[in-house]
Formats: C-alpha cells, structure tokens, sequence
C-alpha cells in the first residue's frame, strides 16, 4: 500500500502516519523527520536546510525529492510506506509520479485530514509542551509564530494539491478534528474502499 497524507501542520498527520506503520508494517517516510535528522547531523543537506526549516519556509524541491527518490529505494518499502508531509508543491506531486511511474509503481490513495484552522495553533503550542514535559527537544518551528508562516506556506503551495489529486480521483477526505481514534477508523474505512475498488477493477 503506498499512501500519502495530506494536511496543514498539526493536523495529525505524523500521528495517524504511526497508526498506519503499527497496522500495516510499512514505514512512515517523513520528509520534516528526515531533514530534522539531516540538520541533527550535520550533513550538507541539513546545513541548506535549517534557516528555512526554522523560518517555518519550504525546503527546496530539489533537496526533498532527492531525500524522497533515495529512500523508497531502501528494500523495508518494497511493500508499500506512507508519505507523511512529501508532496507539499505541485512540482513535488509531479515528481513523486515520475519517481513511481519509473519504479512500474502506483499510489494508492491521497487522504487528506480536514481541519480547523483555528484548532491548530493550539495543537502545536499543545505538542511543544508535551515535548518538553516529556524531556524531548522542542520543534524550533512548533511556535505560534512560526506556526502562521507554516500555515500560509501550507495554504500557497500545499493546498494546490487537494484540486491535484481530487481531479485524479486519488483524494479522500477524512474530517481530522474527530478524536484520533475516530480519524484513525475514518482512515482504515478509507483504505478498505480503495482496496476493494483496485480488486473490482481487476
Ligand atoms: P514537518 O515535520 O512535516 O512539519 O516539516 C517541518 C519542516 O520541514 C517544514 O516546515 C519545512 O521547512 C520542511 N519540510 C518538510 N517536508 C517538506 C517538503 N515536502 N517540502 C519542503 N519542505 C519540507
């Protein structure tokens, strides 16, 4: 099964990507949790990387879609993995097509957690400090400051991409301000549709 989730920063996105590696044992492949990994050690990606990520700005497409074509390679995603935060600009739905498309591989669905905007400063602030209560580093970009240029990068550059994958037929939508076990059932409801679509259509 490949899938990617789509939705604004805090939507949940990260945390129903966890759910779905649990169920279905293929990885999460997070584009922020590669570059906080590649800004972690210092490579030459990280070092381009981090004044952007910190700002709240988009990394380039280049540098993501590179990360991205490099790790579906690696042989755990050979049965499928869960784009979490990748593709965020058309130029990233374009080249996660080709990348496929080359590989002889198809996506299976596009699911897009519906929320509230207004919900989600709060959320974030909330993640910060579980973080820290939890003696975990704190996000750089997890405040409200920050938050409202990830928000408006999401809704220039990332929102494109619902009309993207809708007019593609790939989107569903899953109302993310349900409880987490709610979207989480919303989302597994989804994921047996499409397969018995794929089986239908066979
Ligand atoms: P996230 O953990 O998904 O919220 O991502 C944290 C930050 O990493 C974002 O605010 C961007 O600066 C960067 N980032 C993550 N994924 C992408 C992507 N697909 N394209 C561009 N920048 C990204």
């Amino acid at each position: 099964m490949r899938l990617i989730l789509l939705g604004p920063p805090g939507a949940g996105k990260g945390t129903q990507a966890q759910r779905l590696v649990e169920k279905h044992g293929i990885p999460q492949l997070s584009t922020g949790d590669m570059l906080r990994a590649a800004v972690q050690a210092g490579t030459e990606v990280g070092k381009r990387a981090k004044a952007v990520m910190d700002a709240g700005e988009l990394v380039s497409d280049a540098i993501v879609n590179a990360i991205v074509a490099e790790r579906i390679d690696q042989p755990d995603c050979a049965r499928g993995f869960i784009l979490d935060g990748y593709p965020r600009t058309l130029v990233q739905a374009d080249a996660v097509e080709s990348m496929l498309a080359e590989r002889g591989i198809a996506l299976d669905t596009v699911v897009e957690l519906v929320v509230d905007d207004k919900a989600l400063v709060g959320r974030i602030v909330k993640r910060a400090e579980e973080a820290k209560a939890a003696g975990q580093p704190v996000r750089k970009d997890d405040n409200p400051a920050v938050f409202e240029e990830r928000l408006r990068e999401y809704y220039k550059k990332t929102a494109p991409l619902i009309g993207y994958y809708y007019a593609k037929r790939t989107l569903k939508s899953v109302d993310g301000m349900a409880g987490i076990d709610a979207v989480t059932a919303e989302i597994e409801a989804v994921l047996s549709a499409t397969a018995k679509e794929t089986v239908a259509a066979k």
